[in-house]
């Protein structure tokens, strides 16, 4: 099933760029760091297809491996809930962005961990040597070292973290298909929710007018010349860099990339969503989560979103959610912000 499949923060083309123009050391690695993910995606391949058995108790408990740099997963168990800090600060960090997600998901829209019924948060730190990726597997989320020259830590952004959790929650409600447009939902699902975590976690709280809209700020090793993986505020702008070649992403439809490579690119035309959620935020103006987050999170969940679903589809369910949510104002505000990305709703 497409929804077992590994899915990385990091999109191919930067790993094949790397390919490319790196240095042989580097070009190794990239070609290692693209077959691991195609062994942890060959792995997962005979996985349940059907949502494990919710948990009894509804109270989500988190739980963080080392995988002591292997490729064994879910590796040795370091901390559980409640244990006290790690000396290990990518413990600490995937055990806190873990309860920021279950915060918001929680305290803004009454979500019981990523599957509503209080699912166990599972992370594994330390996979592989080197390892340049971030990943949800369909059961847990697994998190590189990076390899300190491109890449540093993945567990130093938040958004990234929420950007994994939440690939969980699209699999347990609309379970959109990881190719082509759905695919692109999916993956601006994540970046939606995951830049929501960050704009929620900020201290003090970030409006929509104040967040960066960057996803993995922090990502990039001091000699790549980049912001981030990823903006949703302007889309094809996060990187450019002669190792790691150009952001392509497009923010709107004359932009849309038809490619087979990425699944169909679904880390490049997630531009397009991505840019239609951030102009809807502004176009409400306070916090992102509240109206505009809102808005997706009830359209996410709704059971009449197809897996199959396109953008127009999404955003037409976005624009009923807005109406009903918030009025004929908040239509206005979410047609609009489809229109501006070359949706006509
Ligand atoms: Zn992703």
């Amino acid at each position: 099933m497409m929804r077992n499949r590994v899915q990385c923060i990091v999109p191919p083309h930067v790993l094949e760029a790397i390919e490319a123009n790196g240095t042989p050391e580097q070009r190794a690695w990239a070609a290692a760091t693209l077959s691991v993910d195609a062994t942890v995606r060959a792995d997962r391949a005979e996985a349940p297809t059907a949502p494990p058995h919710p948990a009894a108790d509804l109270t989500a408990h988190r739980r963080v491996y080392d995988a002591g740099n292997t490729t064994s997963l879910p590796g040795t168990l370091v901390r559980g809930e409640g244990d006290p800090a790690s000396a290990d600060v990518s413990v600490n960090e995937v055990y806190d962005g873990f309860s920021t997600t279950l915060d918001l998901y929680n305290q803004v829209y009454s979500r019981n961990s990523i599957d509503d019924a209080g699912l166990d948060l599972i992370g594994t730190v330390h996979y592989s040597t080197d390892f340049n990726n971030a990943m949800w597997d369909g059961g847990q989320a697994i998190f590189g070292d990076g390899d300190g020259d491109i890449f540093n830590r993945f567990t130093i952004a938040v958004d990234v973290i929420g950007h994994e959790l939440t690939h969980g929650v699209t699999q347990y409600t609309a379970a959109l298909a990881y190719r082509n447009q759905s695919g692109a939902l999916n993956e601006s699902m994540s970046d939606v929710f995951g830049s929501l975590v960050k704009q929620y976690h900020a201290f003090p709280r970030q409006t929509a007018e104040q967040a960066d809209w960057l996803i993995g700020a922090g990502l990039w090793a001091p000699r790549i010349r980049g912001a981030a993986l990823r903006s949703m505020k302007a889309p094809g702008t996060a990187y450019e860099d002669p190792l790691v070649g150009k952001d392509p992403q497009p923010a709107t439809m004359d932009g849309y990339v038809t490619t087979r490579q990425d699944n169909g690119g679904v880390h490049i035309n997630s531009g397009i969503p991505n840019h239609a959620f951030y102009l809807a935020a502004l176009n409400f103006g306070g916090y992102a989560w509240e109206k505009a987050g809102r808005v997706w999170y009830s359209a996410l969940t709704d059971r009449s979103l197809s897996s199959n679903a396109g953008f127009l589809d999404f955003a037409r369910l976005t624009v009923q959610k807005a109406e009903a949510l918030f009025g004929s104002g908040g239509r206005q505000r979410i047609h609009d912000a489809w229109a501006r990305v070359g949706i006509s709703t």
